[in-house]
């Protein structure tokens, strides 16, 4: 039970996360090349992704909530990790 155990813990968590959002990202297709087929159809070029015009057409794509989430916690995380170097640890001695 000691500061750095919990430390080491918490940078498995940070690195964890990283990865997973790193993931997300590597198989997450943003849409970015669109080709028209047929009438109505927008596809995509790299996931072959389907809009069609009379259901509202192309949409761009927009992280999940949750990545959106994910993101944000570890970003404020990290800062908080740089600014406060404090490695005050509530010492009760009890016998
Ligand atoms: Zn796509």
């Amino acid at each position: 039970m000691t500061p750095s155990t919990t430390n080491t813990a918490a940078r498995e968590v940070v690195q964890a996360l990283r990865d997973l959002l790193r993931h997300v990202e590597v198989n997450t297709c943003t849409h970015e090349e669109t080709h028209r087929g047929g009438a109505i159809w927008t596809i995509c070029d790299s996931c072959d992704r389907k809009w069609a015009d009379d259901r509202g057409g192309f949409v761009p794509h927009e992280d999940a909530p949750e990545v959106v989430a994910a993101r944000a916690a570890l970003e404020s995380f990290t800062l908080t990790q740089q600014q406060g170097g404090e490695q005050e640890a509530g010492e009760a001695a009890s016998g």
